[in-house]
């Protein structure tokens, strides 16, 4: 039987879909990526899944996990063959348990981020992952690309929030790994493999999630500083002032407020009088009497007489406080409506980011001057998103024509100050090629052992973080 017949006979009608219905599955949402599948499998068990890798390997099959779909590199996207097949975990969606005692959640690969969120929240927990996307995006794909977001500074990325996984390896064997465990020093890490893979080592079915007490007050400020040596500094005192309660602390420059006023309906200027560089704060705490907003009130205070603080505002209501975050959080859509740009997703140490900023920037002026910079986002993780914009009527396609002069300088830049060229967007098929030029030879070596370690035929996500064949 071909391997279309042997799907059918493991997947229920409406489960297998091919021809035109597998449309929504092949192109992903920046729409740099069009690709061709054979099919479009929606299994709703793990064992399915077992039994689908294990026909697709059989076969020797690409197959291409697929979550939500808002990843930034094109991973869960097919190649333009038309051989592979797409496994998308939609359906494979319960929350299998919460475990309040234990401070930890269940939750299947097809789980959407918010509703684990909610559900931690149902049971008085907290569960800390943030993106912009998590209405849409899924458990799976945040374990299969580490995502970071806005709280990483407090709770650290994906990775650090994961107590045990459950896998289908690519022959078909499950690997259960749903440990609940906080202590388990029992050999090699074999579980964190998985983890930021981008489906090139297994399918992850299930995860058991760390939780947090609720958060029951915080307190947010938009302060406007001089530029990002200011931010910095400011966040060490923050840190510091705060007892370490900061939950956020996002970078925005004017050029991004300015974006947000003029295209998101709804955005204002939160200070009125224009600065160079902003900074969106916030402090959070399980304790509901926690005094956080006369803290932050003191801190920001003690920094403007300081000199490091130019103008600040507090959001004095849950409304204020929606509305300080929708201009962080609205930046890439404010963007969109002005033309093609450039992303880029570096990260360096904290400390060396106004260094990262100022090089990049002067580099920029001087042999991109069309270009705009939109540099912004976890400066609290070294972390920016440091954007080029064409400027309004220019010509978009001669800036996207500079695309891989520009990476390159950016990229240089950011490892030679110790930093990365993807913080918390991955590889996917997006930047293999910088994969292969900044990991050292040893560890790309490692990363082929392991990769033919545990899936010898090739079939897991094809061409995705390491080049095939
Ligand atoms: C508006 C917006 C804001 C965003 N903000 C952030 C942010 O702040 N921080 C951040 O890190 N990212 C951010 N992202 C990027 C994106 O949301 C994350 O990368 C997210 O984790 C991807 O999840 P997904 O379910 O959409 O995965 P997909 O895009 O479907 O897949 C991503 C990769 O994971 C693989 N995969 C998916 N599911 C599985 C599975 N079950 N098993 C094995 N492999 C699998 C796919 O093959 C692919 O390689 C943002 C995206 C958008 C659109």
């Amino acid at each position: 039987m071909d391997l279309l017949g042997t799907l059918r006979g493991i997947l229920a009608a409406g489960e297998l879909l091919t021809g035109e219905a597998c449309e929504p599955y092949l192109v992903d949402h920046r729409r740099l990526y069009r690709g061709r599948a054979l099919a479009v499998a929606l299994p709703r068990s793990v064992e399915a899944v077992a039994r689908v890798l294990a026909a697709c390997d059989a076969a020797r099959v690409g197959v291409v996990p697929h979550g939500g779909n808002t990843g930034y590199c094109g991973g869960a996207t097919p190649d333009e063959s038309g051989t592979q097949l797409v496994l998308a975990l939609k359906y494979l969606n319960r929350i299998r348990g919460v475990d309040a005692a234990n401070y930890s959640l269940t939750a299947e690969a097809g789980c959407l981020l918010e509703r684990v969120q909610e559900a931690a929240a149902g049971a008085g927990r907290y569960f800390p992952l943030s993106l912009g996307s998590q209405g849409s995006c899924q458990i799976g794909g945040n374990l299969s690309t580490n995502a970071g977001g806005v709280h990483v500074l407090r709770y650290g990325m994906m990775r650090d929030l994961v107590l045990g996984l459950e896998v289908v390896l690519a022959d078909g064997r499950v690997l259960n790994g749903l440990t609940a465990l906080r202590k388990d020093n029992t050999g090699y890490d074999i579980r964190g493999l998985f983890l930021g893979a981008e489906g090139t080592l297994g399918v992850i079915t299930a995860a058991t999630l760390k939780l947090f007490p609720q958060i029951e007050s915080t307190a947010t400020a938009f302060a406007a500083v001089a530029d990002p040596r200011a931010a910095v500094a400011l966040l060490a005192r923050l840190r510091a002032a705060s007892g370490d309660t900061i939950s956020s602390f996002e970078l925005v420059p004017r050029l991004a407020l300015e974006l947000t006023t003029a295209h998101i309906p709804g955005i204002t200027d939160p200070l009125g009088t224009p600065h160079p560089w902003y900074v969106l704060c916030e402090l959070g705490s399980a304790r509901a009497a926690e005094p956080l907003e006369a803290l932050l009130t003191e801190a920001l205070g003690a920094a403007l007489e300081a000199g490091l603080v130019r103008d600040a505002v507090l959001a004095r209501s849950g409304r204020e406080r929606a509305a300080l975050w929708k201009i962080r959080e609205t930046i890439p859509e404010a963007q969109r409506h002005e033309g093609p740009g450039l992303k880029h997703d570096i990260s360096v140490p904290v400390s060396a980011l106004p260094e990262f900023v100022e090089r990049g920037a002067g580099w920029i002026a001087a042999h991109v001057p069309q270009a705009r910079l939109i540099a912004y986002g976890h400066v609290g993780d070294g972390n920016l998103h440091f954007n080029l914009q064409g400027r309004a009527g220019a010509d978009g396609a001669a800036l996207l024509a500079r695309a891989d002069e520009v990476r390159r300088a950016l990229h240089d830049l950011a490892v030679s100050l110790g930093g990365s060229f993807s913080a918390e967007h991955g590889i996917g098929r997006l930047k293999v090629a910088e994969l292969e030029r900044y990991a050292p030879a040893t560890e790309l070596a490692l990363m082929h052992a392991v990769k033919r370690a545990l899936d010898p035929h090739g079939i897991m996500n094809p061409g995705k973080v390491l080049r095939s064949g």
